[in-house]
């Protein structure tokens, strides 16, 4: 079979940008493809807010112009090549030159539009004519709308397929209907319920999931889950409509990158032989560093996040006090929602022994959260995959999760298969429930400290690599350009 072409249609990829777990997929999935059968790029904008040691990695190719509607604007190209992946950078200062990625919907609605069909415009120049393009969120959607609005009618794009991930399903790209024409250069007949139109809105990832091949999301659950009412963010029918080309592959992480053994953030190295001691030189240290009384004894539980509802925090809210009686340390890294960082804060002033609060993005503060911590929080409401979870259980932290997506598929939980089990995990969406399984694991770390290890070595033998999963990605490539 001739070697297949597939490119990443992405908003961010480590390890050039990231906001969250879409990143750390896009920049490490196209290493674990099959290279004799695959050849897998990444295309991504190039944001201005990207660190220079990083942008002057980049080398400029070539510039050209793209309409969109009624403007006709710059579009630059770079390239870099890490360790064998080719990543092409769309360059615009007036799109990409925020000090974030994202910011307000309309202004971002355009340049993601703008980006789509800069990338249509340079695979030619770029001659790198692709079989796929797999697209990641609603940042991508446009681009099956475009290919069959448009681009499929050129030679180059005739045979082109298109898969859509969904990591998200809540962010859907959504705006007013006089952005149709005006903005994404589409005629109103694509303002239909059939197309992009969802609730008297424009929604992107509708006319995405609409227009594209094959959809899919990143666990066999959540695949489940979007179908319903309780998960479906208002396009659940929409989805159930093209169920037939819906499937679920459960997310991986970068083995090399998050390697208890070789981690140069963490302060002691550990393996399955050593996990004992070092997790607890870890544990000392980062007691220290962080000003909490040093105990190598006290259980003590990791939450590093995106602190936002969708993650669970009023639950936790909900029951920080009371697990504050008992002899616990809780470690929390996590920037977002305003109300849920003073809720710890407030926390601290009252248990200034048992709590640690970080807040803002620090990778190496995750990496020796991961390694010191005995359990990781996790309850979520809804858990698309979630990658927090898996570098937990490769660090052989025990993750205390909810049931839902994700989570329900990588945690096998104590109460459902004790010999089986690597965490802890709870159904319904209740303080109760939680608190439960806090307990739950509390007890196990203290009175039964011969299971507890035991657990920790399942958990560290867990397989969440990506070799599965990118296996089932290339099942599902070679049938949609058989
Ligand atoms: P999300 O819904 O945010 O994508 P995931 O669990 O899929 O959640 O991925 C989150 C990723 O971001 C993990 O790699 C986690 O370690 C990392 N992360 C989240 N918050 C922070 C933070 N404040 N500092 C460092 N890393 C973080």
């Amino acid at each position: 079979m001739k070697k297949k072409n597939i490119l990443f249609a992405v908003s961010e990829a480590l390890p050039f940008i990231k906001t969250g777990g879409l990143a750390d997929v896009a920049g490490t999935l196209p290493y674990y493809f099959d290279k004799k059968k695959f050849d897998v790029r990444v295309i991504l904008p190039k944001y201005a807010c990207m660190k220079q040691e990083l942008k002057e990695k980049l080398k400029y190719k070539f510039f050209t112009f793209v309409d969109l509607a009624w403007r006709n604007q710059y579009v630059g190209v770079f390239e870099a090549k890490i360790n064998g992946i080719t990543f092409y950078f769309i360059d615009n200062e007036y799109y990409f030159s925020s000090d974030a990625p994202y910011g307000e919907i309309r202004g971002d609605i355009e340049k993601f539009a703008y980006f789509c069909r800069a990338i249509f415009k340079v695979l030619p120049q770029l001659d790198f004519k692709p079989d796929l393009i797999h697209c990641h969120d609603w940042q991508s959607a446009l681009i099956p709308v475009y290919l069959k609005d448009q681009f499929c009618k050129e030679d180059f794009y005739k045979d082109t397929k298109t898969l859509l991930t969904i990591h998200n399903l809540k962010f859907q790209g959504v705006y007013g209907s006089d952005i149709v024409e005006d903005v994404l250069g589409l005629s109103m007949n694509y303002f239909t319920e059939g197309k992009i139109e969802n609730n008297g809105c424009v929604n992107l990832l509708k006319g995405g999931l609409y227009f594209a091949d094959k959809i899919s999301t990143v666990s066999e659950t959540y695949a489940e889950e979007i179908r319903t009412h309780e998960f479906g963010e208002g396009l659940n029918s929409f989805v159930s409509y093209r169920e037939q080309d819906l499937f679920g592959i459960v997310n991986g992480i970068d083995y090399d990158f998050f390697n208890p053994e070789t981690d140069k953030a963490i302060f002691e190295n550990y393996s399955l032989e050593t996990v004992k001691e070092g997790k607890i030189k870890n544990k000392l240290a980062l007691q220290r560093e962080l000003g909490l009384f040093q105990d190598e004894n006290v259980f003590t539980i990791g939450i590093v996040s995106r602190l936002t509802d969708q993650k669970g925090f009023d639950l936790i809210g909900a029951v920080l006090d009371e697990i504050c009686q008992t002899n616990i340390q809780l470690i929390v890294l996590g920037s977002g929602e305003n109300h849920f960082e003073q809720m710890f804060y407030d926390l601290k002033n009252r248990y200034p022994d048992k709590i640690s609060i970080t807040v803002g993005y620090n990778e190496e503060l995750s990496h020796k959260i991961y390694a010191a911590c005995d359990g990781f929080l996790m309850p979520s409401r809804f858990e698309p995959c979630g990658l927090s979870q898996l570098i937990a259980l490769r660090y052989g932290t025990i993750p205390i999760v909810r049931k839902t997506g994700g989570l329900k598929d990588t945690v096998i939980a104590y109460s459902d298969d004790e010999k089986a089990s690597n965490g802890f995990s709870f159904a319904s969406y209740d303080a109760y429930s939680l608190i439960q399984q806090i307990y739950s694991a509390e007890k196990l770390f203290y009175e039964n400290k011969e299971s507890w290890n035991q657990l920790v070595l399942r958990a560290m033998k867990s397989d969440s690599s990506w070799n599965n999963s990118a296996k089932k990605y290339e099942k599902i490539y070679s049938q949609m350009l058989k």
